[in-house]
């Protein structure tokens, strides 16, 4: 490497900055012309310069995906959160819905002493022709004492003096349907002979329903 060709190459950094004074640029372009080798190493320097910028482009890109995706991601776990809590509202609303429809269906007909096994039978088949699958358990007043006293079993003052012979309470029967149907049944049979009382929580509200059987 001759003497010329150094002091080029030591201009060469300002020659690209364009710091150089109007003659040592003069100098190094003269040189660039006649001298293959120093114009190899500026267009190297050329090269490497134009790399650099393209890296520094490429990781502004990448801090600006990065943030982006920050952003989305936060979105998204803020949508996903939501989305859950929506789901389980659903699903509450569901459960409520379809546990008041089957449990909040049925029917307590609490029936006179005198009843007839006739008034019994028409009972029955009225509430068979509004729902030919609902399903009747009957309890005595045997039973209706049996259960009192198992609830009950320690108070002596409630129960005291209740016995087969002395029994104020009522035979009954249970009916098993759903909600809209427990309400015609009321309805239908209330006309009925032998009949003291009808009871059930169909006209409760399906929330008070089911919150007051799981929390209570
Ligand atoms: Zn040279």
């Amino acid at each position: 490497m001759n003497k010329e060709c150094e002091i080029v190459q030591d201009l060469l950094f300002g020659y690209q900055d364009g710091t150089l004074h109007a003659a040592s640029k003069e100098l190094v372009e003269k040189h660039l012309k006649k001298c293959e080798e120093c114009r190899r190493i500026f267009s190297e320097m050329k090269k490497d310069e134009i790399e650099v910028d393209k890296k520094e482009e490429q990781e502004q890109e990448i801090d600006y995906l990065k943030k982006v995706n920050k952003k989305m991601s936060r979105k998204n776990s803020l949508l996903m959160v939501i989305g859950t809590i929506l789901g389980i509202i659903i699903l509450l609303n569901v459960g409520i819905f379809v546990y008041y429809y089957n449990e909040a269906g049925k029917v307590q007909i609490y029936l006179n002493d005198d009843i007839t096994q006739e008034q019994m039978d028409d009972i029955k088949n009225t509430i068979l022709k509004i729902d030919e699958n609902a399903k009747f358990e009957y309890y005595s007043k045997e039973d209706a004492l049996n259960k009192l006293k198992k609830t009950f079993g320690d108070n002596k003052d409630l129960l005291s003096g209740y016995s087969e012979d002395n029994n104020p309470l009522n035979a009954y029967y249970v009916v098993d349907t759903n909600v809209e149907k427990a309400k015609d049944i009321k309805n239908m049979i209330t006309s009925l002979q032998g009949i003291k009382k009808i009871t059930g929580l169909y006209d409760t509200n399906p929330y008070i329903f089911t919150f007051s059987k799981f929390i209570m």
